[in-house]
């Protein structure tokens, strides 16, 4: 072991203090491995991806929905020094094709439910040598020619820790971004981010060994990963997976295992607090709740403190970061409701005025690019030194990562996050954020979806437009119903409304909006 620990370090860590506490658990395959078990696992397949080529340094990727066999590769990947990279699992054919390409991965894991979108890819994947495939009982994962069975690969290994130096600053995982703005970028991260990482994450949650946690959202983002899985088994808890998110399940789960800690986005927490009161589950393991992505609306809170439990933990950031920078404690649910929160223990946050430099502060309250700089933040993204020169700058020896997001901070410094800095509009001279429009459109019974952008216009530069899937309602009555509100200035207010059957959205469900901006001529307004 070098000086400072990798990630395969904190498995192994893990092992010499808690050996027979129970670490995976996937009831999908009635598996339950102890730290001793699972780490065996992890070597036999550590040293049967070694025997199949792959050295340190080469991409392995994954396109696979949550199971054990995501676990045991990113920890096989990191024993030596392979480059985990997992991408979506509900990513179609031409997706793949980009990222396996870009990140030019030498192997592809994946299952039934990925086969189809990886059989589109495959022609097009020219670095791929080997494909590796989950293969288990059921009739549909017959493992297809072109590939090894998963199984098969992992009993080839021999049991011993593999023979591979690796070290902190080597590269850990390329984990690609969600593809809202643009095509998804190859973050590139080290050994050391993701410790680093760990930590914050198991002091800011208070996890311990007897914390028993349940994965439902998905492995292949970092959120779930590092946030949960990797924290867990970095401090000894037992992690639970569920292949994918149902709420009855969960809960099921939550009374069978006494789970004690779980993730998941605003909506999904809704799903479960709805499913807990219809279903009268025993949920009083659970001790915490953690939620990201996007503020959880106070009714939806208060409903999940009623039906599960008291304590929930917020934290903002993105795969650049590791993904947690800024944490807010249960403490600060009621009072700070809507704020993401304060700076993570080692992480400091600045609001400077959009682009500008990092000295260039602006006031408690007022609305500017959110900073961040990190002992996580990644190295760089993937062949992108542009974007990378453009994101990450240096001021004072410090390196500030430029988040993209808008916000402000308020007289105690909580940080609330208002909306993307791409997506922000300027209508003669003022600045509108679309998310605030979005929200008045959305108390519209009639409207399931909203996007506010913002289209060129000789007169004012930019004029605000609104894209609405709705029933049952017309332009002059969505433009009433915004007066009416009187929530919106003027220069706010939606010039046209084109009404469409659905919004493009990337795999994780967000709205991309520079789909919008490129497509506006192709609707005709109302
Ligand atoms: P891409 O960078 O490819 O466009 P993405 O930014 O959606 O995709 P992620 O890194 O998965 O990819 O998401 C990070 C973004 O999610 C943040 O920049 C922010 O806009 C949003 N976000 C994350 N957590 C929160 C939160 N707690 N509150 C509000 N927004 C959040
Ligand atoms: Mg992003």
């Amino acid at each position: 072991m070098s000086a400072h620990p990798t990630i395969a370090d904190t498995l192994e860590g893990t092992v010499d203090r808690h050996p027979d506490r129970d670490a995976i658990v996937y009831p999908r395959k009635e598996q339950r491995w102890t730290y001793a078990e699972f780490d065996e696992r992890v070597n036999r397949l550590a040293n049967a991806l070694r025997d199949r080529g792959i050295e340190k340094g080469d991409r392995v990727a994954t396109v696979l929905y949550n199971g054990s066999e995501m676990a045991l590769t990113v920890y096989a990947c990191a024993k030596i020094g392979a480059v985990f990279t997992p991408l979506n699992f509900r990513l179609p054919a031409g997706e793949i094709e980009y990222i396996v390409n870009d990140a030019e991965a030498e192997m592809v894991l994946f299952e039934s439910a990925t086969r189809e979108a990886v059989e589109g890819a495959r022609p097009s994947l020219e670095t791929v040598s080997e494909y590796v495939f989950i293969d288990d009982d059921r009739e549909d994962a017959a493992v297809p020619e072109y590939a090894r069975g998963f199984y098969d690969l992992l009993e080839s290994g021999t049991p011993e820790r593999p023979d591979v130096r690796v070290d902190e600053d080597d590269v850990y995982a390329f984990i690609y971004t969600s593809g809202t703005t643009g095509r998804p970028k190859g973050v590139v991260h080290e050994h050391r981010n993701m410790v680093e990482h760990n930590l914050l994450c198991i002091a800011e949650m208070n996890l311990t060994r007897d914390d028993v946690g349940l994965s439902i959202l998905p492995l292949y983002h970092c959120a779930e990963l590092h946030c949960n899985l990797f924290a867990r088994i970095h401090r000894g808890a037992t992690n639970v997976i569920h292949h994918e998110f149902d709420p009855e399940r969960a809960l099921e789960a939550i009374e069978d295992h006494g789970v004690t800690i779980l993730f998941a986005a605003p909506t999904a927490w809704n799903a479960l607090s709805m499913a807990a009161a219809e279903l009268n589950a025993d949920v009083s393991s659970l001790r915490l709740g953690l939620y990201g992505a996007a503020p959880m609306p106070e009714r939806v809170l208060e409903n999940c403190m009623e039906q599960l439990c008291e304590d929930y933990v917020q934290a903002y950031g993105m795969t650049e970061i590791g993904p947690a920078g800024v944490f807010q404690p249960p403490e600060d649910q009621r009072s700070k409701q809507g704020s993401a929160g304060l700076p993570a223990l080692n992480h400091r946050v600045r609001v400077v005025e959009p682009d500008a430099d990092p000295d260039d502060e602006v006031e408690a309250g007022e609305i500017g690019e959110i900073l961040i700089s990190s002992p996580c933040v990644m190295r760089e993204y993937w062949n992108r030194p542009e974007a990378t020169a453009q994101s990450l700058r240096e001021a004072d020896g410090t390196t500030w990562y430029y988040t993209g997001d808008l916000g402000y901070r308020d007289d105690d410094g909580y940080l609330y996050v208002v909306d993307r800095k791409d997506d922000m509009i300027v209508s003669g001279g003022e600045n509108v954020y679309p998310a605030e429009v979005e929200d008045v459109l959305f108390a519209h019974d009639a409207v399931d979806e909203a996007a506010v952008v913002g289209e060129p216009d000789e007169e004012w530069g930019e004029r605000v437009v609104a894209y609405v899937v709705a029933e049952n309602v017309d332009a002059t009555a969505l433009d009433e119903f915004v007066l009416e509100s009187d929530r919106l200035a003027d220069f706010k207010r939606p010039r046209a409304y084109y009404f469409v059957d659905e919004l493009p959205k990337n795999p994780s469900g967000k709205i991309q909006k520079f789909k919008l901006r490129e497509d506006e001529a192709d609707v005709d307004p109302e």
